[in-house]
């Protein structure tokens, strides 16, 4: 028989979504009139803006044609696409991006969770509690960690807890670290850091050596001035951050597939010999060896997100979910319980009342309000006790779902 990569065994069994649709398919066929809403996992539900729809039809006929034709393009992403990511998305906040430091991908899971390669399998990783469980599984299929314990935190990585007594900003930690992994606006607690947390943040990547992941899967949904919407708006985060961002979350691209990542050239890590080399270049090197571009019709479509056109249609969508976060925000402070997030994300992050468990408190809501939510716990330990509910729902479904935990809790 084939030896087999045996971290794989150590990711913890009852992974949180196939638990929750366990339950959930088990409350459904005792009920099976029962019609729920799920608010639960977080994936849009609009459909995708007229303008990137009308691109991506063009580059498909395109495709059509002896003359426009396209083979495999640039592994990095067509340079229509790169310019437009650095002009709009970094140089108009007057953040100093280069289209050649763009990667464009089909998506910023499999980029926050490939990123890890290129790092040596001894390197020490740390991770806010409650997290994307992402950055940790493709941690411990690597080979970084030990096993998990019973709160199903693995040996060898480095959790920074995130409390309502921080303010779920997780604290830089004492010990030195290679990479941290850091998520703004937050999935799943809904909240942001301000400038001074992040410059914080880059001062002790500067002390420690350390590279900060950060995930902005969520920035267009920041509506509060002053808050970055990048980590290279940071002085000196270039050199030690790299920055993903993602199409789904904002021009609906969950099904369509587009996302990017920044390096800057400056960024170095270190060789056995310990010179300093480009992260740069050794990214450059798996990309192009393991990827063969995101679609040209998928890149033509992304691109149409910065048409005017575009950005009003993405505008319109981004907030009518921020509507949707702040019917949940009232209707839950209405009823006495303690909300987090939901003003800069789509998700709102609720304790749960009378110190009851994630999981209890997820089938009560299952079981009373027909409501479908996401255990915090499920995300970490310090998740525990707290409650994730997406405002990707359409209005009506919103409204209902608030009204019914209101009368039915
Ligand atoms: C949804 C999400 C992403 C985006 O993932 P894609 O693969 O681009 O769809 C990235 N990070 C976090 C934390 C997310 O919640």
């Amino acid at each position: 028989m084939a030896r087999i990569n045996d971290n794989y065994l150590k990711l913890a069994a009852g992974y949180l979504f196939p638990e929750i649709g366990r339950r959930v398919a088990a409350f459904q066929t005792d009920n099976p009139e029962v019609r729920l809403i799920r608010l639960g996992i977080g994936d849009v539900v609009l459909p995708l803006p007229k303008s990137i729809r009308r691109a991506m039809h063009r580059a498909v006929d395109e495709l059509g044609t002896e003359k426009h034709f396209h083979g495999y393009g640039p592994e990095q992403g067509y340079g229509f696409l790169r310019e437009a990511i650095a002009e709009n998305d970094f140089r108009a906040r007057s953040v100093d991006v280069d289209a050649d430091e763009v990667f464009v991908s089909d998506g910023s899971k499999c980029d926050s969770g490939n990123i890890q390669e290129i790092f040596h399998v001894d390197a020490v990783v740390a991770v806010p509690d409650p997290v994307y469980p992402v950055y940790v599984d493709t941690n411990v299929m690597a080979g970084r960690t030990g096993q998990p314990d019973r709160h199903g935190r693995y040996e060898g990585i480095v959790y920074l807890p995130c409390t309502k007594e921080n303010g779920f900003l997780p604290a830089p930690p004492t010990r030195e670290v290679d990479l941290v992994y850091l998520c703004f606006p937050n999935n799943p607690t809904g909240t942001v850091a301000g400038r001074d947390a992040l410059a914080g943040w880059v001062d002790y990547a500067k002390r420690s050596g350390a590279i900060l992941l950060f995930d902005a899967a969520y920035e267009a949904y920041i509506t509060q001035d002053g808050i970055p919407h990048s980590i290279f708006e940071i002085p000196g985060a270039r050199e030690v951050a790299i920055e993903f961002r993602s199409f789904s979350k904002n021009a609906g691209f969950t099904g369509t597939r587009c996302a990017y990542v920044v390096i800057p050239k400056e960024l170095t890590g270190r060789a056995a010999d310990a010179s300093a080399t480009s992260i740069h270049k050794l990214w450059n090197r798996r990309h192009t060896t393991k990827f063969n571009g995101a679609s040209y019709p998928v890149q033509a479509g992304a691109a149409a997100a910065y048409t005017d056109q575009g950005k009003r249609e993405i505008r319109e969508r981004v907030d009518y979910y921020l509507a949707n976060a702040a019917i949940i925000r009232a209707g839950l402070i209405d009823l006495g319980l303690a909300v987090y997030g939901g003003i800069n994300a789509p998700y709102v992050w609720v304790e749960t009342p009378d110190g009851m468990g994630s999981w209890e408190f997820f089938d009560k809501l299952l079981n009373q309000a027909h409501v479908v939510g996401t255990p915090g716990a499920g995300f970490g330990s310090c998740g525990e006790g707290f409650f994730r509910l997406s405002a990707f729902g359409k209005r009506e479904a919103v409204e209902e779902a608030i009204e019914r935990i209101r009368t039915r809790l």
